[in-house]
This record gives C-alpha cells, sequence and structure tokens, in this order.
C-alpha cells in the first residue's frame, strides 16, 4: 500500500542521522588498501577510481599545498617539471621555482650547457633580466630591428663582444634608431653613451627607484669591472610582483634547481660542474632505477657531496625496487614507467605498471623509511594531481601538462590553425638524435635513460608530437595550484600531511570507477 505524503511510517529520527551511521560496519566507499588490492582490482591507474567527498568547513584558500619532496627540502607546491628537452630548461626552471615548484633542466646536452642552465636559476632575481640580448659596437641598425621583430624589443646593451660579463659601452633604444633609415649604420655611431647604471647587488626595490628617477627605459647592472651582467627594463616596473611561494635554498636566497644526470662514470664530471653551478637537488635518470650502476652512483654521490645535495632516485615501480634505493641512500624516489603520455614502454619492453598502482605500491613502503615519492608521468589534469597526492605521492612531476607553455623550450608554429610547440620523449628516436648525430653519443640522456651505450639497434621507447600552446605557466601553475586546493577541499582535507594520514588510517574514501562511470565522468551529450 502506497504511504500518504506526510503518514507516519517506522522511518528513524534524522536528528539520529549521523549516529546512526556506526550502525553500518565500514563507512562508504573503500579504503586505499582495498582499493588497490590486487588480487581484486588489478593495477589502476588515475582515471581508474575516484576519492569520495568529506565534509567542508574551511574555505578552499585555507588549504596549504606545502610538502617534504626529498629528505631536506619542502616545497609550497608540489610540482616539478620533467627533465626533458622540450620541457624543462632555464626559463621553465626558474619559473618553476618563483611559483613555488621545481624545475629539473634535462641533460639531453653537454655537461657545460647544462651547468650553464644551472648557472642562470641560482643567479636569477626577480624582476632583473638575467640574460639579455646584447650586441657589439659594429652591429647594424638592421640587426636592432631584426630583434625587434623576433623578440618584440629594441632596448639593446652594447657591450664589448656582444655578451653578457663584458664591458658595457653603451645602449641603443627604439628612440635612437626610430628615424634613422640607413640600416647598415654601426651601432656605435647611433648608441647612447651617458649611461645610467647600477651596480651588482642593488636590490630591485632599489634599481627600481633609479628607473624611476632617472626617467630612462632601461637600467643596466654591472659589476665592479663595468661589465654587464643584467638589464631592468622601466615596463617592467609595474610587473614586479612579488612570488611568496618562491622556492629558495635552505642557506641563500637563490632559487631551488634541480637537475638530471645519468648513471655513467662520465656523469660524474657532469656532476661536479653541474654542483659548481650550484645545484640543489640531483635526479638520478634511469626508466629501470633498480641496478648496480644506480646504487653505486647513489653511494658515490653521498660519499662526495653528503648532505649538500638530495638525491631523487628511480624510476621505480615496486617495493623491491624502492628498498634497493631507499637502502643505497636515495633522498626521495621517483615512481612510473611507462605512464608517460609521450611513452611507449609499456607495449615495447611489456614492463611497467600502471601509475595509481606504482604511486600506491611505492609510497606505501617508503613512507615506513620517511622517503617521499615523486608520481612522475601520466598526470593529464589536476585532478590527476589530487589522485597521486591522495595515492601517497609527496609531489607530482608532470611533462606534457607543461610543454607547450610560454616556458617550455622551442618556438611556436603553426598547424591547421592551431599554435603548436614540440614534445617529444626523452627515449625517442628524435630527442636521441639530437646529440649523437652532431656530437657525441654520451651525451645523450636518451640514450643513457633509454639504452645501454653499446646497444647496436635503437628501439625507440617514445614518441614525438606537438601539444597545443597553453600560454605561460604563470597563470597555468596558479590554476593548478587552486584547482587542488579545491579537490583538497572537497575531500575535506586541509594539508597534505592531513591527506597522508587520512589515506592511511581509512578516513579518505574510493571508489572504482567503471568503463561507463568513466564517460559519465567527462564530458557527455553536448551537440558541440
Ligand atoms: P623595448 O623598449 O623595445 O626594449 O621594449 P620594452 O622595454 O617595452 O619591453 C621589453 C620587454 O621584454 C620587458 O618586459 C623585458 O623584461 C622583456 N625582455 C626579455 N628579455 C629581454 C632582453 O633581452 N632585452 C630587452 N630589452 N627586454 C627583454
Ligand atoms: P607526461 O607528464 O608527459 O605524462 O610524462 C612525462 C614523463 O615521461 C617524464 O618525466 C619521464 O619520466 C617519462 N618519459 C620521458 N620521455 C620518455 C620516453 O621517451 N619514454 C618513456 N617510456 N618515458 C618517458
Amino acid at each position: 500500500m502506497a504511504h500518504e505524503v506526510g503518514a507516519s511510517t517506522s522511518y528513524l529520527d534524522p536528528k539520529l542521522a549521523k549516529q546512526y551511521l556506526s550502525e553500518y560496519k565500514t563507512s562508504d566507499g573503500l579504503s586505499a588498501e582495498e582499493l588497490m588490492d590486487l588480487r581484486v582490482n588489478g593495477g589502476l591507474t588515475y582515471n581508474d577510481f575516484l576519492i569520495l567527498p568529506g565534509h567542508i568547513d574551511f574555505s578552499a584558500s585555507e588549504v596549504c599545498c606545502e610538502s617534504r619532496i626529498t629528505r631536506n627540502i619542502v616545497l609550497k607546491t608540489p610540482f616539478m617539471s620533467s627533465p626533458m628537452d622540450t620541457v624543462t630548461e632555464t626559463d621553465m626552471a626558474i619559473n618553476m621555482a618563483l611559483l613555488g615548484g621545481v624545475g629539473v633542466i634535462h641533460h639531453n646536452c653537454s655537461a657545460d650547457e647544462q651547468a650553464e642552465m644551472v648557472r642562470k636559476v641560482k643567479k636569477f632575481e626577480n624582476g632583473f633580466i638575467p640574460d639579455p640580448v646584447c650586441l657589439t659596437p659594429t652591429h647594424t641598425v638592421a640587426d636592432v630591428h631584426r630583434i625587434k621583430a623576433q623578440f618584440g624589443y629594441s632596448g639593446i646593451p652594447i657591450t664589448a663582444n656582444g655578451k653578457l660579463y663584458s664591458l658595457l659601452l653603451g645602449i641603443v633604444t627604439a628612440r635612437d634608431i626610430q628615424f634613422h633609415e640607413d640600416h647598415t649604420t654601426l651601432l656605435r655611431d647611433v648608441m647612447t653613451t651617458d649611461l645610467v647604471v647600477a651596480h651588482e647587488g642593488v636590490t630591485l626595490e632599489e634599481a627600481n627607484q633609479i628607473l624611476r628617477s632617472s626617467k630612462r627605459g632601461k637600467l643596466p647592472i654591472v659589476n665592479s669591472r663595468g661589465e654587464l651582467v643584467s638589464l631592468l627594463a622601466r615596463s617592467d616596473l609595474l610587473k614586479n610582483l612579488n612570488f611568496p611561494l618562491a622556492s629558495k635554498s635552505l642557506h641563500s636566497n637563490q632559487l631551488l634547481c634541480a637537475a638530471a644526470i645519468g648513471t655513467h662514470s662520465d656523469d660524474r664530471v657532469r656532476l661536479q660542474k653541474l654542483v659548481d653551478a650550484g645545484l640543489d637537488i640531483v635526479v638520478l635518470d634511469s626508466s629501470q632505477g633498480d641496478s648496480i650502476y644506480q646504487i653505486e652512483m647513489i653511494k658515490y654521490i653521498k660519499k662526495n657531496y653528503g648532505d649538500r645535495l638530495d638525491i631523487i632516485a628511480g624510476n621505480v615501480v615496486t617495493r623491491e625496487q624502492a628498498a634497493s634505493l631507499i637502502e643505497a641512500g636515495a633522498d626521495a624516489l621517483r615512481v612510473g614507467m611507462g605512464s608517460g603520455s609521450i611513452c611507449i614502454t609499456q607495449e615495447v619492453m611489456a614492463v611497467g605498471r600502471p601509475q595509481g598502482t606504482a604511486v600506491y605500491k611505492v609510497s606505501e613502503f617508503a613512507q615506513k623509511f620517511n622517503i617521499p615519492v615523486i608520481a612522475d608521468g601520466g598526470i593529464q589534469n589536476v585532478g590527476h594531481i589530487t589522485k597521486a597526492l591522495a595515492l601517497g605521492a609527496s609531489a607530482v612531476m608532470m611533462g606534457g601538462l607543461l610543454a607547450g607553455t610560454a616556458e617550455s623550450p622551442g618556438d611556436y608554429f603553426y598547424h591547421d590553425g592551431q599554435r603548436l610547440k614540440r614534445y617529444r620523449g626523452m627515449g625517442s628516436i628524435d630527442a636521441m638524435e639530437r646529440i649523437c648525430n652532431v656530437r657525441d653519443a654520451p651525451d645523450n640522456a636518451g640514450i643513457k635513460r633509454y639504452f645501454s651505450e653499446s646497444d647496436a639497434i635503437k628501439v625507440a621507447q617514445g614518441v614525438a608530437g606537438a601539444v597545443i600552446d597553453k600560454g605561460s605557466i604563470r597563470k597555468f601553475v596558479p590554476y593548478l595550484i587552486s584547482g587542488l586546493q579545491h579537490g583538497m577541499q572537497d575531500i575535506g582535507i586541509k594539508n597534505l600531511t592531513q591527506l597522508k594520514e587520512n589515506v592511511k588510517s581509512g578516513k579518505v574514501r574510493f571508489e572504482l570507477r567503471t568503463a561507463a562511470a568513466q564517460v559519465e565522468g567527462g564530458v557527455h551529450g553536448l551537440y558541440s
């Protein structure tokens, strides 16, 4: 018989709803341990599950994303950029650090080139242009027009040899050449030599004050020998925002910098150059990290550099691999094998592990030794970041998500009306040929990471392609931070330590997602 609306039934007292929850034997959903039960669910990746919502009694902006990413290093945002030659060079590393993360400079280049990139990150000071384009007095007006067309600026310092750290002789600005019709005129005949300069060590605030009072457009910064060390532009005065989240070295005010190396004997020479340049974190870049070479390298670094340098070892995906590297002295583990967006390892080598399971299994083990885990590869959206952290990672490493930004290496190009940038796996034929054809193979990171140098036939483990222009990471990373904060708020968690504790205790709940549920969770049913 149908109930009449409002008729009394045997319903429970609504006031006791929460109390009644205790009548259920378990909470709704699954604990992480139950979710990751291999016998029941097999290997899972980020799209295979969801986190169930919790109770919210705080705003998203209160969520703290601070995280310890190695034994000694804490970041305000748990983001790292991959050591790939289409992702992290100087510009990416500087901006990742300014925004609270850290960039790992790739090693698909000579040791000197890599060390120079590290040096630039360490020397970077917010607001100062660390590497201004310079010319010599014997360049011509045409050269300035060419730079203006290519880069958009025409304020060019003139130095003795046309490079930084060379005697500053003058400056050419738009006004010097505006009405100059003869493009063959030498710059020495048009440059301004009556210069207002500031000296190395000047603070941004002091330098800005000099710019304001001098009413000039550019302020060259020189050292005691009169050599140019950087440049300040009036047009940046208003843009010189503070970066409250910036990742700084423990003992200096310099930005944090990480770089990748291989595990061959010549990498020891490379490492010394990187350390001389000020490196803070070294990433041992192997696709299968549990090797005698990596263990020896970890021991060598610990012996020779002690606690000056934190080591991120890897990559690993199992507890057993993790145990080898933790015992050798790793300060953090990088987790992922074949999960990257440009990876074909799992198909080609038949080896790897779904990333969700890999992150959970290794983190659960490494946590016992207080060793943080970095979830590397397969992060396609901000939700994947929240999931990786919920599975125990202390940070995520992103390649594809950060490729195609203004700070990633390479030029934009157009294809089918889309603005694109190249993105390629370090084990792709494309990347491996970068240096092989030009210089010597030992400098090639792809070969070191994915092959033995003596392999006569190279089997690619990655592909090359292009990704869409994503704008600047100065906007994209804050979006990721905000997305993570909102995700954590939905789970009812205020910080990453609490997230780890509540996942471990089973308070944070998960649920498997069927193929149909995944379709339901994506955009569907729209006409356009
Ligand atoms: P200019 O007067 O034609 O040099 O251009 P603006 O000063 O108006 O703008 C130059 C912009 O480019 C500023 O935001 C600078 O920070 C930036 N910039 C980046 N690299 C360089 C460089 O090597 N030289 C100069 N002049 N500007 C640079
Ligand atoms: P993504 O963020 O694009 O999904 O993955 C980036 C990660 O993929 C890198 O940090 C690195 O661990 C891994 N990776 C980079 N190049 C290659 C490659 O050529 N092959 C494989 N298997 N993995 C790669």
